[in-house]
């Protein structure tokens, strides 16, 4: 597809990030947001972080800082946005009603052969194409932030999507150096989600039930299980632990069943238990602004070196 031109809608945290990484793979990208002077704004923004990266050594794809930016441009109108796009890449608010609108009108105006891709992070493809008329050129495409480090993308289709628009969509992911995952079918949560909330549920758990404490508990993840998770996953855990996963299930495999089946039910995350674990946490990070932007800062400096080491792999 190079050379070609997607439109990104929406020109947020996620909007500028998806077009950070079309342009970094040698895409023309046009950015329009409803909000007046705001698609300009995150173009002088996208500048400057390509600039810092570039200096950093960490900018994406082979053409230089000055040469992505020449790829870029912004549009008042929506229609002129979509002029010549083989892809549209949905950014704006996680709201129901804006994003069936958006992609209602974003219909009238491209062929029927364009994608039209959402980021939503949990709203499903049946619901937020709902008023598309011709929905088999539409798919989810769900990044993670920061999608400039952090590669997955969920790719969720709607019941009626083509696969020859999964097939596209994947390959055009590939193409810019993200790291696609096909969900053959939607699911509430998508995949990261679900896991993602497995966790956090047995976690809160452990910490409600007086096992662990707040501190004890993200240690578990971040100098235990994390430390392989950004490698590999749980399959391949299992199969490396074991001379393979066949034989681990046969070694471990009632032993799970047995742990598994001591799970409490699902959290409410509410009442006594929100306030008790809260004030442990914020002992440990008080939730200010200034204290909880120092932490963004330490992960996304730590993001940022473990996306190097794993480029460097
Ligand atoms: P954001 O609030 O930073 O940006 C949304 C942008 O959309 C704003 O600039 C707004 O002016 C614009 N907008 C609103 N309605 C519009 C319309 N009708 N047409 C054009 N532009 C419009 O939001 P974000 O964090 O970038 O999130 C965007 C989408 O990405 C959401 O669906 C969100 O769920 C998803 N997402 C977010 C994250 C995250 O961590 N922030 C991660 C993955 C996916």
């Amino acid at each position: 597809f190079k050379g070609k031109t997607i439109a990104v809608i929406g020109s947020g945290l996620i909007g500028r990030s998806w077009a950070m990484v079309f342009i970094s793979a040698g895409y023309r990208v046009t950015v329009y947001d409803v909000q007046t002077g705001q698609a300009t704004h995150a173009i002088e923004e996208i500048s400057k972080q390509l600039k810092e990266l570039q200096e950093a050594g960490m900018l994406r794809g082979s053409l230089s800082a000055q040469e992505q930016m020449s790829l870029i441009s912004s549009q008042e109108d929506l229609k002129q946005t979509l002029e010549g796009a083989f892809f549209v890449q949905e950014c704006v608010f996680e709201d129901l009603t804006a994003k069936q609108d958006i992609f209602q009108n974003l219909e009238s105006h491209v062929g029927e052969d364009v994608i039209l891709s959402s980021s939503t992070s949990c709203l499903l493809p049946t619901e937020v194409f709902l008023q598309v008329t011709h929905k088999k050129r539409c798919i989810v495409s769900h990044p993670v932030n920061p999608p400039y480090y952090v590669k997955l993308v969920e790719l969720v289709p709607h019941p009626e999507t083509d696969a020859a628009v999964m097939k596209r969509t994947y390959s055009l992911m590939k193409e810019v150096g993200q790291s696609p995952v096909r969900l053959r079918r939607e699911i509430d949560g998508f995949a990261l989600n679900r896991i993602q909330y497995a966790v956090i549920a047995e976690a809160w758990r452990l910490v409600k039930d007086g096992v662990l404490s707040v501190a004890d508990v993200d240690l578990v993840m971040s100098e235990g299980l994390g430390m392989r998770y950004a490698f590999i996953g749980p399959m391949e855990t299992v199969h490396l632990n074991a001379e393979g996963l066949e034989q681990y299930m046969q070694r471990y495999g009632e032993g799970m069943k047995r742990v598994l089946s001591s799970f409490g039910p699902v959290p409410d995350f509410s009442g006594e238990a929100v306030k008790m674990i809260n004030q442990e946490m914020c002992e440990l990070i008080p939730s200010d602004p200034q204290h909880l932007a120092a932490r963004r800062e330490r992960r996304d400096r730590f993001i940022l070196g473990l996306a190097k080491l794993k480029k460097d792999q």
